[in-house]
């Protein structure tokens, strides 16, 4: 067996491949294409961040492991998926560090997630709304199962999405009943993403 150096970016996924024999294989696929597997090969898009292709391997992985059809079920993505998180976030270790949302702390520990796939795998356990903006632009938001939230961003938290732009930095607004975290991530691609983590104390 080869041994994987510790610096190698693609190392989370090469090691797995290894454990569950599978093979992997990185090919420039076309925008937007992920990856897609053919029996037990995996095949990666060489041009998308390793953690989106961490993801997609993951991902695929699931369908292999859980003997899925070529043309996978609805249910079965829901699985595949289900199979992604739990394998790149395993649910032990990952509920005590979840806790506050802290999304800088957790890329700490889990760097071969991406930020997006740390916040969804948190609102699982924690308590809390997470809203994503690339540039200007509202991308997605999402509440854990126990809140009541409006679909769109409140004034505090666009006020906070405001503030983390003008600083580009990580910032902590607290207004009346909220705590949000905004989190403002810079990976050198062309669009800098924003999360607002909104901590409530009542609903929203
Ligand atoms: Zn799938």
């Amino acid at each position: 067996m080869e041994t994987i150096p510790d610096n190698d970016e693609n190392g989370f996924i090469r090691r797995l491949a290894e454990q569950y024999n599978v093979s992997l294989r990185f090919e420039p696929l076309g925008e937007g294409v992920r990856g897609y597997k053919i029996d037990s090969e995996i095949v990666l898009n060489e041009h998308n961040p390793p953690e989106r292709r961490n993801w997609t391997f993951c991902h695929e992985l699931g369908h292999i492991v859980l003997g899925h059809s070529m043309t996978p079920t609805d249910a079965e993505e829901r699985e595949a998926d289900q199979f992604a998180s739990e394998t790149m976030l395993p649910q032990r270790d990952f509920i005590p560090d979840s806790g506050d949302i802290e999304l800088d702390k957790l890329k700490n520990l889990y760097p071969h997630a991406s930020y997006e796939v740390l916040a969804r795998r948190s609102l699982q356990f924690a308590r809390g709304v997470v809203t994503i903006f690339d540039g200007e632009h509202l991308t997605a938001r999402m509440g854990s199962d126990d809140i009541n939230f409006p679909p769109a961003p409140i004034q505090e938290e666009m006020d906070a999405f405001r503030e983390c732009c003008e600083k580009k930095a990580d910032c902590v607004k607290t207004a009346k009943d909220l705590t949000i975290n905004s989190y403002y991530v810079d990976q050198g691609r062309s669009v800098v993403r924003i999360f607002l983590v909104t901590h409530p104390l009542v609903d929203v």
